[in-house]
């Protein structure tokens, strides 16, 4: 038995199946943008452990900031002695987040945990319960995050009842025939059949949906949505966990719209796989709830944030953020070409690098999720690591590390290039 079969049989006697996974390879090592598994083969790493590897594994300056934490202290836990980390680390999103108006920051370990804090403090400053979220959106798997989560199968179903007050509305998606109008009127019906909207909190939404198929969120929604929010006087809370940190050309995707959330929440590719997760909003909203409210016994952990701080010096000293308009560039310039002669491809999308690629059948036009797989089995079997997403789970994006060297970058393509064209072949 190979030693990936060996470990592929323990772990399916050991570990839970809700926990789906997808490759049957186990990691032994990795760096920058390539994993090589037990048994020593090779892969370019396009899905960078979900979005979370901007700086690449095992940056050499996050790995020192990481290394000279421990041998200081790895917890203490912030509400007991705090450390000057925590504060570095807030001044620094503060600044870096859009709007130019004082912030505040409270640091989290997961995704999941800050979208749940996010509604928390958006209730305590508003005093309202309500809060409405997308058709699509993935906000995590905890039980407020995934009540705001938009897609039933497999993030929801058989674990209901769920948080109340909590609202969905369309996603537009002009490929889908849903329009921005659409959108809106739907949150108006919301107002009209379901809850006051001065009972509503706010309005969650990422600017460009990750798991939901990297749908980009059309101008003309945001600033609909900052309208109604001031109107309303609800909050406006951009969930940038996937398209933050440089992955979209800019440093957070909302700096696209110039249109500034009342509260931001990051995490992901904020730590480079250390867990860290961050909610950042305007002082007063999120100085409403009372000390003791926020907060956790690992939250803000202090490796996590030495890895942080070492990821937002990387990021400016390397030009990532000119480095995702490149890359994602050269993706969509590939895509382009390919789709005059593949049928199957219906869309490349995106902002910077946060791009995907969209499959129909092209004999019917409906969305193709076995095109997609074909695509990623072909490319994982050439040693090429690619993730799909979607609602109907037939596109493919691409969340490689903005560091990727050129060479190793355009042997990626190559592959991807290969397997969509093996995938089209009848
Ligand atoms: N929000 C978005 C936009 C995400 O992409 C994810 C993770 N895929 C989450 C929230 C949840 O983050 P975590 O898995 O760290 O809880």
């Amino acid at each position: 038995m190979s030693l990936n079969t060996e470990w592929q049989s323990r772990k399916e006697k050991a570990t839970a199946r809700g926990v789906g996974v997808l490759t049957q390879v186990y990691a032994a090592r990795a760096e920058n943008a390539e994993i090589w598994d037990a048994e020593g083969k090779r892969y370019i790493d396009f899905a960078g452990g979900i979005g979370v590897l901007n700086t690449g594994h095992r940056h050499p300056k996050v790995i020192a900031a990481v290394v000279a934490q421990v041998g200081k202290f790895t917890h203490t836990c912030y509400q007991v002695m705090p450390y000057p980390g925590y504060v570095e680390l807030a001044e620094k999103l503060n600044q870096l987040t859009p709007g130019r108006f004082p912030k505040k920051t409270a640091l989290f370990s997961t995704g999941a945990e800050a979208i749940e804090n996010s509604v928390k403090i958006a209730r305590a400053a508003t005093g309202r319960p309500g809060i409405i979220a997308f058709a699509g959106a993935f906000h995590g798997r905890t039980m407020m995050a995934m009540a705001l989560t938009g897609k039933v199968t497999p993030y929801k179903a058989g674990f209901g009842p769920f948080p109340p007050e909590i609202y969905h509305a369309p996603f537009p998606i002009a490929l889908h025939g849903v329009s921005v109008e659409e959108s809106i009127e739907g949150i108006n019906r919301l107002f009209k059949a379901d809850i006051d909207p001065k009972r509503v909190a706010g309005v969650i939404i990422e600017p460009v949906q990750g798991e939901g198929g990297f749908y980009v969120a059309p101008p003309e929604l945001v600033r609909r949505l900052r309208e109604l929010c001031d109107e309303h006087g609800m909050l406006l809370i951009a969930d940038e966990i996937q398209s933050g940190f440089a992955r979209t050309g800019k440093f957070f995707a909302m700096e696209h719209y110039g249109i500034d959330p009342d509260i931001i929440v990051t995490a992901k590719s904020l730590a480079a796989g250390f867990p860290l997760s961050a909610v950042t909003g305007k002082a007063g909203v999120m100085d409403a709830a009372e000390p003791g409210g926020l907060g956790g016994t690992y939250a803000g952990n202090p490796v996590s944030i030495a890895a942080a701080l070492a990821v937002i010096d990387v990021m400016r000293d390397e030009g990532l953020v000119e480095r995702a308009n490149h890359l994602g560039s050269e993706i969509k310039s590939l895509l382009g070409r390919l789709q005059k002669t593949v049928p199957y491809i219906a869309e490349v999308r995106g902002l910077g690098a946060m791009i995907g690629v969209e499959f129909i059948d092209p004999t019917n036009r409906e969305p193709d999720p076995a095109f997609a797989k074909m695509v990623q089995a072909k490319a994982l079997e050439a040693g090429l690591l690619l993730l799909t997403c979607g609602i109907y789970s037939n596109v493919i994006r691409f969340l490689m590390p903005l560091t990727i060297q050129d060479a190793v970058f355009a042997e990626a393509l190559q592959i991807l290039e290969r397997s969509i064209k093996a995938a089209a072949r009848p």
